[in-house]
């Protein structure tokens, strides 16, 4: 019987474990600069999954996207690929501060989309860091000073830092993601998510929340992170 569920999934062209369903989009076929495009051939990806067969093309034109998909069906890369390439073309350099917030629950998770991210930006001449909880918050704005173009947090910590570190640039800030936004939620950030946004620049600001369920409370938190519906149409991925 197992046996069986494995080759049906195999069959719907599920590549390696944990890889998600995989479309016949290629990676070479994607509007991307030969850095993004040369790094995902290093990585060994040539298909997309679905969900970032289905939020890329959106996300890469500047909308807000609000997507759900289950855990390992490659949301990091779907929303990585297209903030990348939106601060390479901008050519951002570390003089302009942080250009891209990636927010995750956890410790771990931010870590680990960094360490997607860094794979992501080999070729790139943006910056990349973290700022999580747990780690000396003067090391931290030691690296915040000096221009940290693509910046992974956790909540809290980024808002220590927007509160306290004076040389924590984000006025140009162009695209906000909410990773695991029903994990944010139950961790009870949703407090500190209300004061970043305050804090951050709305202009000219793209937003887009990843999660892997769909719950009213997540409905609720994206009314709160995307504003009211007129102000900017969102497409929605699920
Ligand atoms: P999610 O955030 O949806 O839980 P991840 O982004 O962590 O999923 O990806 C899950 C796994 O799938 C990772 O091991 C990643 O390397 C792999 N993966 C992501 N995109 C692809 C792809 N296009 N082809 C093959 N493997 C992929
Ligand atoms: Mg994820």
């Amino acid at each position: 019987m197992k046996e069986e569920k494995s080759k049906r999934k195999k069959k719907q062209g599920e590549g390696k474990k944990g890889s998600g369903i995989l479309t016949d989009k290629l990676f070479s076929d994607l509007p991307i600069s030969d850095l993004t495009a040369n790094a995902i051939r290093d990585m060994n990806y040539t298909h997309l999954t679905e969900i970032q067969a289905r939020s890329i093309p959106p996300l890469m034109l500047g909308s807000d996207v609000m997507a759900s998909a289950k855990t390992g069906s490659g949301k990091t890369l779907a929303f990585l690929i297209p903030a990348i390439e939106l601060l390479c073309r901008l050519r951002f350099s570390p003089r302009n501060g942080t250009g891209v917030i990636v927010l995750c629950p956890t410790r771990e998770l931010a870590i680990q989309t960094h360490n997607v991210a860094k794979e992501l930006m080999r070729y790139h001449s943006q910056t990349l860091g973290y700022v999580i909880g747990g780690i000396d918050l003067r090391g931290e704005a030691e690296q915040l000073a000096k221009g940290i173009n693509v910046l992974v947090a956790t909540p809290g910590r980024l808002l220590d830092h927007m509160q306290k570190t004076k040389s924590f640039k984000y006025e140009c800030l162009k695209c906000l993601i909410i990773d695991e936004a029903d994990r944010i939620l139950e961790q009870n950030f949703e407090e500190q998510m209300k004061q970043i946004f305050k804090l951050l620049p709305r202009q000219g600001r793209q937003t887009v929340l990843f999660s892997a369920t769909q719950t009213e409370k997540v409905e609720d938190f994206a009314k709160l992170t995307f504003g009211s519906k007129e102000e900017r149409q969102r497409t929605l991925v699920y």
